[in-house]
């Protein structure tokens, strides 16, 4: 009996020293406590206590001394871990190193402090910044057809693209002493949507100059010359940018491009200068076909050692005036669904001074660090802005298009089968929104953060995906049929482009997120690689006792919380969010536990094991979104209309997550370290369960009803108030149906009580105002309801040869046709 008491309590006692993280002397005391539990309430023979007392003066000695500990134990590991550990190559390395680490270190911490989060301010607007938006921004939107950019003249009209530069947008993140806007990350966000809920051609022409451009380039390493130059000219607009790093050779691998200069002597406006001898041929390149200056990645060589001792010096970012001798430009590929111009370019032996590589002679070889860094920054905003779009709009009009159209005498949104895609357009787009307002907090506090960017871009771009896809099904041939009353399809088309751009979906997936996140965010991991890059044993021995007191708490931690789902974790914040930061400290747990050991059992090669890192990543991906939903709740001030669509995120990302864990479990390499991480992470099993279906019919609910949820969910689409407008419209229609509600429940109600017996819609109608069942102000609402329905419900139609005239008399005729073929 005393002994299993005494096996109880070291259980118990070994349990809260792991949770909470206990140094090595109160492990020391709790061993010395377990060695005098034994040797005074046992009556233990003296062989079994002395060993005792030894193992615990050994432990003591080995965990408090650290000279001794270091000596005996860290060292021969630390030699083992430098033989192991994978040869990370410069450019990895640089990409490792770039960027800063925020909020996702603390969800990979399994403990994040929730107050932290709390803590961070709110994305807000400026005034200035809110003027900005409400007027130049609206106006440009008022400028965009979409059809007829994409369609017609697959170009912007002319005063769109003086409009464009005339207003600054393609200086926004321009700084106001070189003349641009200087907007804040927010207010650059918020542009983009809004511009890309009216056309993604415009949201492309004003993004590219603004994200990984020239400018963000020049901004943080350009030399004051290039700064002083290049800026002003392109804030106003005099200048129209593009970045060329696309080789046909080199895409997602991108730091393998095969472009090169050489540096050399060279004739430059009638003189012999230092400078770089160029090849190079790019793709894809956006704005390209238009563009004024060019910046180009290229592998910089310097054989005649004429700037230092390397011949290799790595890539390096020139900009190139596109007038320049040897540059070939101009030509241009057609993007699907799109009409941004996107082209090659090329230069053989392209002879450039030295002076414009960007940040000059300095700056040589240190190209991929600065891409990988300005990367940070412009990917969290540049497509995860359109894709909020798709979100905003597709919500907003799905909603309504869901409300105005009927079958079987019923608004199709009130259908189950429609009410769940529904629900996930709305609910996704809460929670898209929710994670690009916490990133465009932390862009503009400063962070450039490289792990999360890489989470907006794929996950948002994904769920983006998802809610066109839902769109398309609900519009049903509404959104096929293409022509100026199709607000969607070409949204839809363009989605493959959001997907490959600034790192393709996969590999961001598989790769990026969690090989990256895994180094950068782990609060030991990087701290031991560099302590063996720097041969230093002490800060690895901190390092690895550190990791190991922190497994050791998720293992206890990730357990007690499976039991318990996290109940009891104490959290701050409002009672509907609370239950929803326990399950996040539990999930953050297990996430570190399972990442800890994926690390050691599946070690250098889990770069390569891309399903199991990229389910990882995932889990990171959603702890983040799931936190930055809660923390939306939070800070719109708690708003019960939107429960919903926050339990929605809450229980749909929840479930997302034990689907991935479970995936790394069930595919773990090692069965028997398998079997025992399930016991830790799911002791209970798989518990969780996908949204329910009463919480998606609130949410379709909330798509489907005018109000200050709806308003919430999608502010920042552009909204027109002009019925001739196609989203104009669809709105008053929405409006005007439900408005007739009531007037048309009011004439079925009299049908059924017998009062009007005439068969067809009008005589009816005429009956019921004749009879004063409704009033002649009614009958008008029911007819503008049933006009706006009908345009609503319209789709385009066009003449056979789409009006293509053509000189020649074989026109399209088909009857002609096959009467000559029959002659013959
Ligand atoms: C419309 C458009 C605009 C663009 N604008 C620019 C621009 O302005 N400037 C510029 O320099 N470039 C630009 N690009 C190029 C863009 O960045 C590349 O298309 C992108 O890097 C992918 O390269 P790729 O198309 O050659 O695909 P590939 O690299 O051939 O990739 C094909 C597939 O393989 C996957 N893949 C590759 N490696 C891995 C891996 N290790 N693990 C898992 N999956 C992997 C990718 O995810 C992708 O799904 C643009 C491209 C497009 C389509």
């Amino acid at each position: 009996m005393i002994y299993a008491s005494i096996a109880l309590a070291v259980i118990a006692a070994m349990w809260l020293l792991a949770y909470h993280r206990a140094n090595a002397v109160a492990w020391s005391l709790g061993l010395a406590a377990f060695s005098a539990a034994i040797t005074f309430a046992t009556g233990a023979p003296p062989a079994v206590y002395s060993v005792l007392w030894v193992v615990t003066a050994l432990f003591a000695a080995f965990s408090i001394v650290k000279p001794l500990r270091q000596a005996v134990i860290t060292r021969p590991i630390f030699g083992l871990y430098k033989k192991i550990l994978p040869q990370v190559s410069q450019t990895e390395q640089e990409a490792l190193d770039a960027g800063s680490i925020w909020w996702d270190a603390d969800l990979f911490s399994g403990k994040p402090d929730w107050d932290k989060m709390f803590a961070y301010p709110q994305a807000k607007l400026s005034a200035e910044e809110r003027a900005f938006v409400d007027g130049p921004v609206n106006e440009l939107c008022s400028m965009l057809h979409e059809w007829d950019i994409t369609h017609e003249r697959m170009d912007l009209p002319p005063e769109v693209w003086k409009f464009i530069r005339d207003k600054g947008l393609l200086g926004i993140i321009i700084p106001r002493s070189y003349g641009g806007l200087g907007f804040s990350a927010f207010a650059h966000s918020e542009i983009v949507t809004r511009i890309s809920t009216r056309s993604g051609t415009a949201a492309v022409t004003v993004m590219v100059p603004n994200s990984l451009g020239p400018a963000e380039l020049l901004i943080h390493y350009g030399t004051e010359q290039q700064k002083d130059h290049y800026l002003p000219r392109l804030a106003k607009g005099l200048e129209i940018p593009c970045f060329a790093l696309t080789n046909p050779d080199a895409g997602s691998d991108a730091g393998a491009i095969p472009d090169f200069g050489i540096v050399c002597k060279g004739m430059h406006e009638g003189s012999e200068v230092l400078g770089v001898r160029m090849t190079w041929e790019k793709r894809y390149i956006t704005l390209g076909p238009v563009a004024t200056i060019l910046g180009v990645a290229f592998k910089l060589y310097d054989p005649d050692k004429l700037i230092g001792s390397e011949e290799d010096i790595g890539i390096t970012l020139a900009l190139i005036p596109t007038s320049h001798k040897g540059v070939n430009i101009g030509r241009r590929h057609i993007p699907l669904g799109a009409a941004f111009m996107n082209g090659p370019n090329s230069g053989k032996d392209v002879f450039i001074p030295m002076d414009w590589i960007i940040g000059g002679q300095k700056q040589v070889g240190h190209g991929w660090r600065m891409l990988v860094e300005c990367l940070a920054a412009g990917r969290s905003i540049s497509l995860p802005s359109m894709s909020m779009a798709a979100g905003k709009l597709g919500s907003r009009a799905t909603g309504a298009y869901a409300r105005v159209r009927s079958q079987f005498r019923t608004p199709i949104g009130k259908f189950e089968g429609v009410e769940e895609p529904l629900a996930r357009i709305g609910g996704n787009t809460y929670l898209m929104d929710a994670t690009r307002r916490m990133t465009m907090v932390a862009l503009d506090s400063g962070e450039k953060p490289s792990v999360i960017s890489a989470i907006c871009k794929y996950h948002m771009t994904e769920r983006m995906r998802i809610i066109l896809n839902d769109a398309m099904d609900i519009h049903g041939g509404k959104a096929i049929m293409m022509g100026p009353n199709n607000y969607l399809g070409s949204g839809y088309m363009t989605i493959p482009i959001a997907i490959t751009v600034e790192g393709a979906n996969i590999l961001t997936r598989s790769m990026i997120i969690f090989g990256q996140g895994a180094i950068r965010c782990h609060p030991f991991v990087l701290k031991e690689i560099k302590a063996a890059a720097e041969n230093n044993l002490a800060a690895f021995d901190r390092a690895l006792w550190g990791h190991m007191t922190f497994t050791a708490s998720n293992t206890a931690r990730s357990l007690w919380l499976g039991i318990t789902g996290g109940e009891g974790v104490s959290v701050p914040g409002p009672l509907e969010t609370r239950r929803y930061l326990q399950m996040m400290t539990r999930f953050s747990s297990a996430f570190a536990l399972l990442s800890d050991v994926s690390m050691f059992v599946i070690g250098g090669s889990l770069k390569r094991r891309e399903k199991i890192s990229a389910r990882l990543g995932d889990i990171l991906s959603l702890l983040y979104m799931a936190s930055a939903t809660v923390k939306r709740f939070e800070d719109e001030g708690r708003q019960k209309e939107d429960l919903p669509l926050l339990t929605w995120a809450m229980h749909d990302s929840f479930f997302r997550i034990q689907v991935a864990m479970d995936g790394v479990l069930a595919n773990f390499p090692s069965r028997f370290i398998a079997a025992w991480l399930r016991m830790m992470v799911f002791p209970k099993g798989l518990t969780l369960d996908a949204p329910s279906d009463r919480v998606g019919s609130q949410v379709a609910s909330i798509l489907l009803t005018p109000g200050a949820a709806r308003d919430r969910l999608t502010e920042g689409c552009y909204v027109p108030g002009d019925v001739n407008d196609v989203i104009g419209k669809l709105e008053a229609a929405m409006v005007a149906v439900i408005e007739a509600d009531p007037i048309e429940a009011r004439i079925r109600k009299a049908v059924k009580e017998g009062k009007l017996k005439q068969r067809d819609t009008a005589g009816r109608r005429a009956a019921a105002v004749a009879q004063q069942v409704i009033t002649q102000l009614e009958m008008d609402q029911l007819r503008r309801a049933d006009e706006l329905r009908s345009e609503v419900i319209a789709v385009d139609d066009f003449e056979h040869d789409l009006s293509r005239a053509t000189k020649e008399e074989e026109k399209w005729q088909p009857d002609k046709k096959m009467a000559a073929v029959a002659s013959m």
